[in-house]
């Protein structure tokens, strides 16, 4: 298990004030040389989005832009952002409930995809097209909630495929969908392919299974209509795990798996749109201990903020990975200082809640106050899925090195 802070965020977590934390760091080097890594186990043919909803931080948009293919965004905030942030690269829009003010946004942006999640939204989607880009054929990926079989989901956190859910069109409106191109319904929109986006926390075997049934699903479904499709998305949702913080998605086996997906089919672009398996592990949450205490047999360390900061271990129900820093120095104040009895404690926050816990019985040695703890793998779904407000604490600091 490696939680280890990297150098830079190490220096750095030692380096600010009490009062300046908890803070996030953000190693973008270590964020870059992994994104280059995995766009460098893709083969060509395989196009990289990214899902903005995992961290969508300017500073990390920025790094990634060399690296991607552009950036899905699934609401008309994240939009605006985006296109303002990472300017003049390509994005997708996606997300259920799309307003007619937010696809309006996006075609005036000139927008290249629509992931379209409902027949009620392609007809609004062709008609607000027809006023607001009359000039254009607007790129459309039908968006579907397919059935695949139970064994490639199996072991995935969040199944969202082939069960009754919000999301994409139910694949029995497969052929009405499609016929709407076909028939000439729809001349302002330009069918380009499928997106389907079923499952999170796929190990790389069953992300490659998932793929090649979408992919097959697809090409049945242009054969039965005599077309081509040019592109499928088969979504993000590579694994990360936080109770092994070394073990990585394979992605040289999920490149490989994705070639010869692509040899099988010549001329289709596949394109993938991953959030957490690209951010996840390039942020840190750095705190310090503010009090060592016991109760009913059990030690607890409480740290400046908590889970209104980093919800993700709340969220998810596990313990996020961490390590102590033992505070350099004398101890600074007239009264004394607490420490663990136990080499076993469990991290909590400052809210007056009993789920403000970061981390559960962590095995530390001799932790005291002042000690600094940095949580890891808090660059995806970390602070932009939390709840600050709640208490009134003050924010973390930001910082980006
Ligand atoms: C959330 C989401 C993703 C990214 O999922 P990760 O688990 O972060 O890789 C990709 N596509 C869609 C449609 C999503 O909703």
């Amino acid at each position: 298990m490696t939680a280890a802070p990297t150098t830079v965020v190490r220096e750095h977590a030692l380096g600010l004030a009490a009062e300046e934390l908890p803070a996030y760091l953000y190693d973008l080097s270590a964020l870059d040389a992994h994104v280059a890594a995995v766009r460098a186990a893709l083969p060509r043919q395989v196009e990289l989005h990214y899902a903005a909803k995992a961290n969508p931080e300017p500073e990390i948009l920025t790094t990634l832009g060399p690296h991607v293919d552009g950036y899905e965004v699934s609401s008309g905030g994240e939009l605006a952002h985006v296109a303002k942030a990472v300017a003049g690269h390509s994005l997708a829009f996606g997300g259920p409930g799309k307003t007619p003010e937010e696809i309006t946004a996006a075609l005036e942006l000139g927008v290249a995809r629509f992931h379209v999640e409902s027949l009620y939204e392609l007809r609004m989607l062709a008609s607000l097209a027809a006023r607001v880009a009359p000039h254009t054929r607007v790129g459309v990926l039908l968006r579907f909630n397919l059935g695949l079989d139970a064994a490639s989901l199996a072991g995935s956190s969040l199944a969202m495929g082939g069960r009754p859910t919000p999301f994409g069109l139910d694949p029995v409106d497969a052929d009405t969908a499609v016929s709407l191109f076909t028939d000439g319904s729809l001349p302002q929109l330009h069918l380009l392919g499928v997106h389907a986006h079923l499952a999170s926390g796929l190990d790389a075997p069953r992300q490659l299974a998932v793929a090649d049934s979408i992919v097959t699903w697809s090409q049945a479904l242009a054969a039965r209509h005599g077309i081509r499709l040019a592109e499928v998305n088969v979504g993000g949702g590579m694994s990360v795990d936080y109770a092994d913080p070394g073990a990585r998605f394979d992605w040289a086996a999920y490149g490989e798996g994705l070639a010869r997906l692509c040899a099988a089919h010549p001329g289709l672009t596949l394109r993938i749109e991953p959030g957490r398996a690209l951010t996840a592990y390039c942020g840190w949450y750095a705190t310090e201990v503010l009090d060592v205490k016991r109760n009913h047999g059990e030690e607890f360390a409480v740290v400046r903020g908590g889970t209104h900061h980093l919800r993700t271990p709340a969220a998810k129900g596990h313990d996020q990975p961490c390590t102590v820093l033992p505070a350099a120095g004398p101890w600074p104040h007239p009264w004394p200082r607490s420490e663990a009895r136990q080499d076993r404690v469990t991290f909590a926050g400052q809210l007056c809640t009993p789920k403000d816990v970061l981390a559960r019985q962590v095995p530390v040695r001799g932790l005291r106050a002042g000690d600094r703890v940095v949580f890891a793998m808090a660059g995806a779904y970390a602070w932009n899925i939390s709840h600050h407000d709640f208490l009134m604490h003050p924010r973390p600091g930001f910082h980006f090195l």
